[in-house]
Formats: C-alpha cells, structure tokens, sequence
C-alpha cells in the first residue's frame, strides 16, 4: 500500500500518467486536470487528489511520477 498525491495547480494534462497507470489516474472533467480514480481515491478537490493504492500497482504509479514532466505526482 502507498499513498499517491496530485497537484493539480500543476498538473498540465499531458496525459502521460493516464497512460502508464490508467487504472489509478483519469481527467477530472470539473479541472481537465488529473484526478485519482475511485476505489483508490481518498480525497479529490480543486488543488489536489490524494489516494491509497494496493502494492500490485505501486510499480506503475512510480513509473508514472517519474514519467510526469511537471513533478505533479508524489509517491509516498
Ligand atoms: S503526467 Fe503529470 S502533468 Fe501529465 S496529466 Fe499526469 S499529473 Fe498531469
């Protein structure tokens, strides 16, 4: 289990983690910015989306924080 967190003020909506991780991250149509999808989501406002996620899925959410070109998501 990990702890994930968005900026959303500067997140670009490049895509990227939508591709390297589309069962955790999605569009947040309200923002068109990224949010973390349900069931992982714990709390998602304007500024940011925090989530918890199960291990199996922890190698593609670091890939893809890694991967992110703004540094918007934080693996914890
Ligand atoms: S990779 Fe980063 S900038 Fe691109 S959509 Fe995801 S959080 Fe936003």
């Amino acid at each position: 289990m990990a702890r994930v967190r968005v900026d959303k003020d500067t997140c670009i909506a490049c895509g990227v983690c939508w591709a390297l991780a589309p069962d955790v991250f999605e569009l947040d149509p309200a923002t068109g910015k990224t949010r973390i999808r349900e069931p992982y989501v714990k709390s998602d406002g304007e500024k940011e989306s925090i989530g918890e996620i199960p291990d199996d899925l922890v190698e593609a959410v670091k890939n893809a924080a890694s991967s992110c070109p703004t540094g918007s998501i934080v693996v914890e």
